[in-house]
């Protein structure tokens, strides 16, 4: 009998390993990263080209290597970080497995140039897919510079895999982020596709955090600070009011290493309890270190899990610091509990919906816009006759005996209809809606009574409309001194992405480089002061909805377009603006159901409020 089992080969184990550890570029990204931190640097460079697909690079200031440690460092479990499994419960270095170099090498082609600052020649080590290639002496700075190309070049299957580069980019950008954070003492730049992304001097945290998310960041943090017996606990917090709009920045470090920790999240969301509201998560950029024996970090290299040793004190140690940081300010008193909390844009008191136009699109075709599960409005043909026996609403009883006549004859009525439909301001006038709870719009209609929710109504008439504008592509108003905002990097990522999109629904916006953007035209119904909350909204939304974004996206932004731009339930109608958003509702494509697919109305027939009352 042979025997069958051999071991593998070191090539095919690596590359098995790698798997684990190196998923995308983003990942070889981290390891360099820390590997140039752990090895003491106070300048790191990373540069890439095609979001990492075709080049990583790290160039370092750090302490170097020798030229059989440049050689060993590649090795599966080379590490100088450990010794003895004793060592593991004291780690303070990011590193300690010794499987990333020996990973990357095994699916890129590195080159590895160091040397230690008293060696007078550094090491120029080439090795592809775990095969190593050359070793040469070389004059080099000192520290270390590792550049990784082709990342899976002999794994097809996983190259393929890898998303856009604007998606992976945005992965590398969470990374360098999160290790930008922690070491703000360290001088950090970012190039990609020879463009400068950061360039991130030696500075505070604070400093740190505006540099990474926007100058608007300064005046919304609030430090926390609390030490105890068992950990440190320190960083920066959002306002209360920051949190309003959903949109915000989360993040967790133990002991200079990025972690997420929804137990820890909880207690902060805890200690901002009351003072934002249940959908709006606070920003968070806390700092907790502990003895490095208390926490769990025979961790995942790519997992951020962590388990703390003393997990409910450090929840009650987080949820009083942060409350603490809170009270300092006295914030609470301030907050106003019963004002509306939700990202929304108050219309100014005298907005009216507009009424509605019949605008014909000779170039309209819709087989352009795929995707029936958006349907793609458009006003051609106000959908009035599945709607038209509902609709008939009932006339003023000064005219009853035309009334009569009327419903006698169904030529004239329906003439009369159409007569309507051209000139809806005469047949508001014989609507006569009232609003209820200021909530619902009630109408007298002939089946019986039809109970519309106004801000659903409202935001089918503004979806359709701007879907229609960007049919048609009509551009919107323009302002003498347009709106500029400022976003982050990753936003800005996804700014880019979208671009198309947004101009599609009537806005020109321009890059102005390092996140700044002007805005020279938005849609018709938006008003100016608001194109920042919904430019920042949108974004939010996108990045947690990401994966519903795909297909029709114009569809999906013109829908929170609108539902940020709607009346709100709770709004006060005047008789003229019901009557407006009824004239309008009953011009849409589809006026019984909101762009989110639920119920705008419903008509109680007589027979059933016959029922009621008996
Ligand atoms: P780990 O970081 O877990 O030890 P790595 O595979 O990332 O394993 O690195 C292996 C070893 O190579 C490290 O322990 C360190 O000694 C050395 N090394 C890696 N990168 C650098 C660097 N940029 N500067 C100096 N030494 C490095
Ligand atoms: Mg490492």
């Amino acid at each position: 009998m042979p025997d069958f089992i051999r071991l593998l080969p070191d090539s095919v184990a690596n590359q098995i390993a790698a798997g684990e550890v190196i998923q995308r570029p983003a990942s070889a990204v981290k390891e360099l990263l820390e590997n140039a931190i752990d090895a003491g640097s106070n300048q790191i460079k990373l540069i890439l080209k095609d979001a990492g697909r075709t080049l990583i690079q790290v160039i370092d200031s750090g302490t170097g290597m020798s030229m059989t440690d440049a050689r060993m460092c590649f090795e599966r479990h080379a590490t100088s970080k450990i010794k003895e499994a004793n060592d593991l419960f004291a780690i303070r270095t990011l590193g300690f497995r010794g499987e990333a170099l020996a990973s990357i090498a095994a699916v890129a082609q590195v080159e590895l140039k160091t040397r230690k600052e008293f060696d007078e020649i550094g090491t120029c080590i080439q090795i592809e897919g775990s095969r190593f290639k050359s070793q040469e002496e070389v004059s080099t700075p000192k520290g270390t510079s590792i550049s990784a190309k082709n990342l899976f070049f002999n794994i097809p299957a996983r190259r393929n895999f890898l998303k856009s580069d604007a998606v992976e980019f945005r992965h590398i950008l969470e990374e360098f982020q999160r290790v930008a954070l922690v070491h703000h003492e360290i001088e950090l730049s970012l190039y990609h596709n020879d463009k400068p992304v950061f360039q991130l001097m030696k500075e505070n945290l604070r400093q740190r955090i505006v540099h990474i998310f926007g100058n608007t960041m300064n005046e919304k943090l609030l430090p926390v600070e609390l030490q105890t017996e068992i950990s440190m606990i320190y960083g920066f917090i959002g306002k209360p009011e920051t949190a309003r709009k959903t949109r915000g920045e989360q993040y967790f470090f133990a002991n200079g290493r990025f972690i997420k920790h929804p137990y820890l999240h909880h207690a902060v969301e805890q200690a901002f309890e009351e003072l934002i509201p249940d959908s709006a998560i606070p920003s968070y950029f806390l700092f907790i270190e502990v003895d490095p024996s208390s926490i769990d970090v025979n961790i995942h290299p790519t997992k951020t899990e962590v388990n703390f040793q003393h997990g409910q004190v450090l929840y009650a140690s987080m949820r009083s610091a942060v409350k603490h940081a809170l009270g300092m300010f006295s914030l609470t008193p301030t907050i106003d509990f019963e004002a509306e909390q939700s990202f929304d844009f108050n219309m100014p008191a005298n907005y009216l919906p507009k009424p509605p136009s019949i605008t014909v699109n000779p170039d309209y075709n819709p087989f352009l816009h795929g995707k029936e599960a958006v349907p793609r409005p458009s006003t051609i043909q106000p959908n009035r006759s599945q709607w038209e026996k509902a609709f008939e609403v009932i006339q003023p009883s000064e005219n009853s005996i035309d009334q009569t006549f009327h419903s006698d004859n169904q030529v004239f009525a329906s003439q009369q209809m159409l007569h309507q439909e051209e000139t809806p301001e005469q047949s508001s006038s014989s609507v006569k809606p009232i609003q209820v709870q200021n909530r619902f719009i009630l109408v007298n209609v002939k089946s019986g009574l039809m109970i519309l929710d106004q801000q659903k109504a409202h935001e089918r008439i503004l979806f359709e409309r701007l879907l229609n504008q960007s049919s048609q592509q009509k551009t919107a108003q323009s302002n003498l001194f347009p709106p500029r905002i400022q976003l982050s990097a990753i936003d800005s990522e996804i700014l880019n992405e979208l671009q198309d999109e947004f101009i599609q629904l009537g806005f020109e916006i321009n890059d102005l480089g390092k996140g700044a953007y002007v805005i020279n035209s938005y849609p018709s119904d938006m008003p100016v002061d608001k194109i920042e909350e919904f430019i920042d909204g949108l974004l939010e939304d996108y990045k947690k909805n990401r994966t519903e974004f795909g297909g029709d996206s114009t569809a999906r932004i013109a829908m929170t377009l609108a539902r940020n731009l709607a009346i709100k339930a709770g709004r006060v109608l005047q008789v003229e603006e019901m009557q407006s958003i009824i004239d309008e509702l009953f011009g849409c494509q589809i006026p019984d159901t909101a762009p989110d697919g639920s119920r705008i109305l419903r008509i109680l027939p007589v027979s059933e409020i016959e029922k009621l009352i008996k």
